[in-house]
């Protein structure tokens, strides 16, 4: 399923919507069953200029990077999701170590916790998580963490681990407000997922509220979680307006200021080029 080209030709400039960064998605799971070319198109067509597709194990975090190598305005990160924690061994951390080094990498994860599906046990998960917190330190970039109803022991992980000068980001927010401000408190952004469409979210309603658009980062998260009124089907980067759209309805501002800090922080927390270049 590679679709081996060379680099395609890439819409650099939308057509109507201000510019935003889709700071998660998992392309390499999308491009298997869609033409990611195609996928980049219609994304950048809708402000989506940029995106960082993200490793979950050695193997996609490969990928990423082969994507990223493969396609203007993609980035990769690598890493081992809580999932697979029971892969994170001394050969794996070497790997993921080696990996980093490429050009392309623009941060570490997705690392952390996940005590709802509990796919690896918990006291494994949190092996996995410092060991890589340390070594993501270690390779000073930023850390991007997943956290389903484990935000006590991500708190305290990043404390023990921590400082982290390069900073990090909780990619689909699911905290309370006290989270909300815990994590900020200590450096990291909060990443707003396709979810808060979703009129059940009212928690995640007030920490948009209450924290600021300098702290905010937006995801797809894609191809799961798809914003309404796509909710259901499978996600893509260019559904990431929804959630632009709604973050700027909640906190009554336009969709440009939405889109600008969001933007201006991917960028500054990734070191990502400034997208208006000309290709
Ligand atoms: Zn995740
Ligand atoms: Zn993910």
């Amino acid at each position: 399923m590679k679709h081996i080209n060379t680099t395609p030709p890439h819409p650099s400039k939308p057509i109507n919507n201000p510019q935003l960064i889709d700071t998660h998605c998992h392309l390499d799971m999308i491009a298997a069953h869609a033409d990611v070319n195609t996928v980049l198109s219609e994304a950048a067509q809708q402000g989506v200029t940029q995106v960082i597709t993200i490793g979950i194990d050695v193997q996609s975090s490969q990928q990423a990077i082969l994507l990223a190598h493969r396609y203007q305005d993609v980035y990769a990160t690598v890493g081992v999701h809580p999932h697979n924690a029971g892969e994170v061994k001394p050969a794996v951390l070497r790997k993921l170590a080696q990996l980093a080094g490429d050009s392309t990498v623009v941060g570490f994860g997705e690392i952390g916790l996940d005590y709802v599906k509990n796919h690896a046990p918990q006291k494994i998960q949190r092996r996995a998580f410092t060991e890589q917190l340390h070594l993501a330190k270690e390779l000073n970039l930023p850390i991007i963490i997943h956290d389903r109803e484990a935000h006590a022991d991500i708190y305290r992980l990043l404390e023990e681990a921590g400082p982290f000068p390069q900073g990090g980001v909780i990619h689909c927010f699911s905290g309370d407000l006290a989270f909300a401000e815990q994590m900020v408190a200590m450096g990291f952004a909060l990443s707003i997922p396709g979810v808060v469409t979703f009129s059940s979210a009212r928690s995640l309603h007030e920490v948009i509220r209450h924290i600021d658009l300098t702290h905010l980062l937006v995801e797809t998260d894609s191809p799961y979680l798809a914003p309404v009124p796509f909710r259901g089907k499978r996600n893509e980067p260019k559904f990431l307006i929804y959630t632009a759209q709604k973050i700027a309805e909640i906190k009554e501002v336009s969709l440009a200021a939405v889109a600008q800090a969001t933007t201006a922080n991917a960028i500054r927390l990734f070191h990502l080029p400034h997208a208006d270049h000309d290709s």
